[in-house]
C-alpha cells in the first residue's frame, strides 16, 4: 500500500466517522466514548505515523527495532510461520537449473536472482545456487534428518517461501561472502541465518533471502556494526591474499 493509499483511506475513514452521533449522550451522560474499531484505527494510524516520521536509525538502533517486512509481506529475521499445512500459496514459481539439478523460486525473486549473478561474475564471482524453493514435505523431511538445530520445523523455512537461495561455497570467509555483504545487500538479499538473535541455529553464510532494498538496507541498520567488522576482516583476509 503506498503512502497516497493511506491517506485516502484515512480522509474517507474520517468523512466516516459521526462525531457529532458520539457527542449526544443517550442514556448516560458518560456515554462519549470511541468504539473498539475506531480505536483500533486512530492505534493503526498512530503506529504509521510515528514509523514514517521517526528517523529509521532510531527505529532500528542496537536492534531494538520494529518489524522488518519483506517486498512480499512477511516478516524478516524472526521466527515465523510463513506457510500453513493447506495454504501454501507462495505466487508463481520459475524453475530453473541449480548446481545439483532444477530448483524453483518464485519469480520476482528469481529475476533479483538473476541480475545478482550478472553482477557477481563481471567482479569474477559465481554465484551457484544449490537450494531454492522447497515444498512442505521436503522441509519435512530435511527437519527429520538434520534436526532442531539446523532446519527448520516445516512452514517455518524461508525456502518454504520462494525467495531464499543457498549458495555452493559461499563460506565464512570467502571472497564471495564479502561481495555479498557489500554488494548483495545492497541488491536486496541478505544473509537472515548469518546474522540472527537466536543462537538456536548454527550460523549459515551461504543462505541468502531476497527481501527487496528498502528490507535489505533496514536489515543493515540492524546489523551495522557486526556487518562493518566482518567486512572490514574479511577485506583484511583479502589484502594479506588468505581469503578464498
Ligand atoms: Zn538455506
Amino acid at each position: 500500500m503506498n503512502i497516497l493509499h493511506i491517506i485516502q483511506n484515512f480522509v474517507k475513514k474520517s468523512k466516516s466517522l459521526d462525531i457529532s452521533k458520539d457527542m449526544i449522550p443517550e442514556k448516560s451522560p458518560h456515554h462519549f466514548s470511541i468504539n473498539p474499531s475506531r480505536r483500533r484505527f486512530f492505534q493503526q494510524v498512530g503506529v504509521f505515523l510515528t514509523a514514517s516520521l521517526m528517523p529509521q536509525w532510531l527505529l532500528y538502533a542496537k536492534g531494538q527495532g520494529g518489524r522488518i517486512i519483506d517486498v512480499f509481506g512477511y516478516p524478516v529475521g524472526e521466527s515465523y510461520q510463513y506457510v500453513r499445512p493447506g495454504r501454501s500459496s507462495v505466487g508463481k514459481l520459475v524453475n530453473f537449473r541449480g548446481a545439483k539439478g532444477g530448483l524453483k523460486l518464485r519469480k520476482a525473486a528469481f529475476q533479483a536472482y538473476l541480475s545478482l549473478k550478472r553482477q557477481a561474475a563481471k567482479q569474477g564471482i559465481s554465484l551457484v545456487p544449490i537450494s531454492g524453493y522447497r515444498s512442505l514435505a521436503t522441509q519435512k523431511s530435511l527437519y527429520r534428518q538434520y534436526g532442531a538445530s539446523r532446519a527448520e520445523k516445516p512452514g517455518y523455512s524461508e525456502h518454504n517461501i520462494g525467495t531464499t537461495i543457498d549458495f555452493a561455497q559461499v563460506q565464512f570467509p570467502s571472497k564471495a561472502f564479502l561481495w555479498l555483504l557489500k554488494e548483495g545487500i545492497k541488491a536486496g538479499w541478505v544473509p537472515t541465518y548469518y546474522y540472527r538473535r537466536t543462537r538456536r541455529f548454527m550460523r549459515e553464510p551461504w543462505h541468502w533471502r531476497y527481501v527487496g532494498k528498502t528490507a535489505a538496507k533496514r536489515f543493515y541498520l540492524a546489523w551495522r556494526p557486526q556487518i562493518e567488522r566482518d567486512k572490514r576482516y574479511l577485506e583484511g583476509l583479502q589484502k594479506k591474499g588468505t581469503g578464498k
